[in-house]
């Protein structure tokens, strides 16, 4: 199961758990979750403007005939994160907050170096051992399976944390790569800069996951900084490509996007699918792709909405009371606030325990829904009114307001004079905090912008609250 290989980008001997083949098939897979759980950005021409930078760096490292694919992937957070084989993401998000096609370079360049230098597989390899030690792999049906992991943060294998040595070897590989690629690599030290102002403006929020899995911006770009000036290069006729990148990311979603559901405190809606959810008070939730759920706060309970597979409710029932480990009631034929709707409540048999929820599959606008609550067996009795409550909420949406809602979009404005910045805010308002509006100019109080200059601003209206980008 194990071997030694050399390392192809650093040269060393290194304990190797995993093949190139199997590298590559362990990323693959990882990334159709990518697709299936996170979901592509929609935009052929952004997608292909970061497969352009990437692939022309890749290209030039260690180890370019593995299948690179870059992709931008559908979510507001400030995050990047590597695949094993060459599987490389960026959010949209983060192209948002970068202010150049060097700075992008300087993102891609790092995330490559995670995969040449096999951080990634390792660590995923790693990752993999200590879930086979824990028994993961449980008789539960795929659907609960599913919950279970979410509530386990299930998406954690592709936010791999990395030790500091790797992200020092990263940031040195970067570099390298930036460097062959003809970019000027100084922008890499305003990245680190835009990291640590994005972590201090959400700090009553979460931390970024690409903070959490890259630690200390602030000691790496120090050090980064040191590297660039110790090459004593002049870096004349490098490419930074400010105007570029901004005419690329001109237009992209910016923040949460509400057509794909949002949040107003406990209930949740979805105009484009057009349904309601109120979820129990308290609970933490979450708007992933293929579901949205809630947590209870002892995180001993969930209760969560996912499409269901089959033409009709009974279908769906039947399909769900045939799994392999699970003892439903017999289901009851009804309506739900209007809609048509089979529920039952089910027992399942874990490797931790029994497990007890309710069911309930409605159809509507020709599609099945599948509500789903469980939590211990003894617990059951203590949280069954809540799940129960929180299933039966679910509800046409017919709000107009809601249903015309749209996304926020990043506009680029070119300046016609000189201006400070507050003069700048002042001139084109957006529905955006000031620090946020300089965050994402990487700009600071009392800057003064060239006219010409061009500069970030939000078209539309935050509907959904402040996300968490
Ligand atoms: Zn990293």
């Amino acid at each position: 199961m194990t071997g030694c290989a050399t390392n192809p980008a650093t040269g060393e001997k290194q304990l190797s758990l995993v093949g190139t083949q199997q590298e590559i098939a362990m990323g693959r897979q990882a990334s159709q979750e990518v697709a299936a759980s996170i979901g592509l950005y929609d935009d052929p021409g952004l997608q292909a403007y970061v497969a352009r930078v990437g692939d022309s760096l890749a290209a030039r490292s260690e180890r370019p005939e593995l299948p690179w694919t870059f992709g931008v992937v559908d979510d507001p957070a400030v995050n990047a994160f590597a695949l094993p084989g060459g599987f490389i993401y960026v959010t949209r998000g983060i192209l948002a907050h970068l202010d150049s096609e060097a700075e992008l370079a300087a993102v891609l360049g790092h995330e490559i170096g995670h995969v040449t230098a096999r951080h990634s597989v390792e660590r995923i390899s790693k990752a993999q051992l200590a879930n086979v030690g824990l028994g993961v792999g449980s008789i539960l049906s795929s659907d609960i399976a599913r919950f279970g992991d979410l509530a386990n943060a299930g998406l954690g294998l592709l936010f791999l944390k990395y030790s500091r040595d790797d992200e020092r070897q990263a940031d040195d590989l970067g570099l390298r790569y930036a460097i062959r690629g003809g970019y000027d690599p100084r922008p890499m030290t305003d990245v680190f800069t835009l990291l640590e102002r994005v972590s201090q403006l959400q700090q009553a929020s979460r931390v970024p996951d690409w903070l959490a899995s890259h630690p200390s911006p602030e000691n790496r770009r120090a050090l980064i900084a040191a590297k660039i000036d110790s090459t004593r290069s002049s870096f004349e006729g490098t490419r930074v490509d400010r105007d570029r990148h901004l005419r690329e990311i001109d237009g992209v979603v910016f923040g949460l996007n509400p057509r794909e559901g949002f949040f107003r405190a406990n209930v949740f809606y979805h105009p484009d699918l057009r349904f309601q959810l109120e979820f129990p008070r308290g609970w933490k939730t979450a708007n992933q792709k293929q579901q949205v759920l809630a947590v209870s706060p002892r995180q001993d309970a969930i209760v969560g909405l996912a499409l269901a597979k089959g033409g009709s409710a009974e279908a769906a029932a039947r399909t769900f009371a045939s799994q392999q480990g699970l003892r439903t009631s017999a289901f009851r034929r009804g309506d739900l606030n209007g809609l048509s709707a089979a529920s039952a409540e089910f027992e399942a048999r874990t490797q931790q325990g029994t497990l007890r929820g309710a069911v309930v599959f409605v159809e509507d606008e020709g599609r099945v829904y599948q509500l789903l609550g469980y939590t211990a067996g003894q617990l059951w009795g203590g949280y069954q009114r809540e799940i129960g409550a929180a299933i039966a909420s679910f509800d046409r949406l017919t709000d107009q307001r809601i249903l015309a809602i749209q996304p926020q979009r990043l506009e680029i404005v070119k300046l016609p004079s000189a201006m400070t910045v507050e003069q700048f805010a002042a001139r084109y308002p957006a529905d955006l905090s000031r620090d946020m509006l300089a965050v994402i100019n990487q700009v600071r109080p009392g800057d003064r912008l060239e006219a010409g200059t061009l500069m970030k601003t939000v078209a539309g209206e935050d509907v959904s609250g402040r996300s968490p980008q």
